[in-house]
């Protein structure tokens, strides 16, 4: 691998491109990654780290009307968006500084700019330097799509979100739905049916087949949304969330013959190779799973496999997942629909219950677990929550989920009282 100025280049420093440059260098590896944007991606720098401070915020907004039950004066509270936005910002700083160091430590050469790929073993810097690699690792990770509607670029996207000046009185949060009456496909039916109705209590106003079909900016700054069943919406704020497109685009794979998907994505095999060999793609740029936890085991797993001498693939059986909706969804496993398709004969365990905070708030929100079992054993194929804290909660249970435990064993573990987990040994 001499002949090369690294043995490996890694277009990317997100979640996957972190994770594979770091271990490849501690496997001896001579290293470089290229970052158009910020170190860290999607996850630390416009996802899940300032999504999830974000809905901590949000939260106060019940926690503080519930603290008076509680005994608490709360009157007179107010919300500062610049405030809660700002100190979110200082906190992606500090990460993303951390990710830097860390390449760093590990002797992991950093390009603030954007690389292509021009050849099997050469990438080429918006600065115009050429620079080759025994391997290359394409974690480009994906990026918002925006439909092709007339009026599309007065909406954001998550990219946007997090640095608003203003909070806007309204906003439209967008799912296109072609046939659409459902929301969050792939979640159970029933626990989803739950947030729906939860939500709407809260006063948000979902809509059904609401397929938009222009947005026109108003005089007054405000937009106007049209839908194609005649329906309009006036709001000041949109937000496009309907879904991320691998971000390939202008890459230079096509040229180099590397096989795309048709929505872009670099196709892998399980040893995430192309069917240049070499030439690798980790992470959302495959769209296999778009989970952070997932790119950082694929970019493990191809940096063992590559320079560890220890090829191994990721697991893609029982990820667990979660909607940090308000309240939140977390599931494992299969959801009832898709147990009853693949096994036929199933049994459903429920938890349909009021958190004891909720009761002495006086909130009438009820949480709801599920299990499914299947099988003359009852194995648990997939658990369901939603309700406070269920991300929490559901993490741990996972771990019993993928290890095939039954319900028996859930029954046989003792209930850790007053919790609101205890639910998940005590279903009927
Ligand atoms: C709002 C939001 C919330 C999310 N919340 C969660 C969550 O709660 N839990 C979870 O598990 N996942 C969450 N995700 C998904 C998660 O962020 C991604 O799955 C993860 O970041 C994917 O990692 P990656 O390495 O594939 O790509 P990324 O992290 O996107 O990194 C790709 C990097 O490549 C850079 N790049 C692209 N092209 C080039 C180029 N040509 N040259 C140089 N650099 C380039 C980009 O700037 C980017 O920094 C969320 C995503 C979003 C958008």
């Amino acid at each position: 691998m001499a002949d090369f100025d690294y043995d490996l280049f890694v277009i990317g420093a997100g979640s996957g491109g972190v994770r594979a440059s770091r271990i490849a260098a501690s496997h001896g590896a001579r290293v470089a990654v290229a970052e158009e944007h910020r170190v860290g991606g999607t996850c630390v720098i416009r996802g899940c780290v300032p999504k999830k401070l974000l809905v901590y915020g949000a939260h106060f907004a019940e926690d503080l009307h519930d603290a008076q039950r509680f005994g608490w004066n709360t009157a007179g509270a107010t919300f500062n968006w610049s405030v809660l936005r700002d100190n979110v910002a200082a906190e992606v700083n500090r990460l993303e500084g951390l990710y830097g160091q860390t390449l760093g430590n590990n002797k992991v050469e950093i390009f603030c700019e954007r690389a292509v790929v021009t050849g099997p073993n050469s990438v080429q810097l918006t600065s115009g330097r050429n620079i080759t690699a025994a391997h290359i690792l394409i974690a480009t990770g994906a990026w918002p799509s925006v439909p092709e509607i007339p009026g599309a670029g007065h909406g954001i996207t998550s990219n946007e979100v997090f640095s608003l000046p203003e909070l806007p009185k309204r906003a439209v949060i967008v799912k296109l739905v072609t046939h659409g009456d459902r929301i969050l496909r792939g979640y159970d039916e029933e626990i989803v049916d739950k947030l729906v109705d939860l939500n709407r209590q809260k006063g948000i106003d979902i809509r059904f087949h609401f397929g938009i079909q222009s947005v026109t900016k108003q005089d007054d700054g405000t937009l106007l949304i049209e839908g194609n069943n005649g329906e309009t919406i006036e709001t000041d704020l949109l937000l496009w969330a309907i879904g991320r497109t691998p971000h390939t685009i202008g890459l230079g794979l096509e040229a180099v013959g590397v096989d795309l998907g048709k929505d872009g994505s670099v196709q892998v095999g399980d040893d995430n190779r192309t069917n240049i060999p070499s030439i690798y793609a980790v992470g959302d740029v495959t769209n296999r799973v778009q989970l952070t936890p997932i790119a950082i085991r694929e970019g493990h797993a191809f940096a063992d496999s590559v320079f560890g001498n220890n090829p191994r693939t990721v697991n893609y059986d029982c990820i667990p997942t979660a909607v940090f909706s308000n309240p939140p969804i977390a599931s494992v496993g299969l959801t009832e629909a898709e147990a009853r398709a693949q096994f036929g004969d199933i049994k459903v365990y429920k938890s349909d219950f009021r958190a004891m905070k909720n009761v002495l708030a006086d909130r009438n929100e009820r949480a709801l677990y599920k299990m499914i079992v299947a099988g003359p054993h009852e194995q648990v194929v997939g658990l369901h929550l939603i309700g406070p804290d269920s991300g929490e909660i559901l993490q741990a249970a996972a771990i019993a989920v993928k290890a095939k435990l039954t319900k028996q064993d859930f029954d046989d573990t003792v209930a850790l009282h007053p919790s609101m987990s205890e639910e998940l040994v005590l279903m009927k």
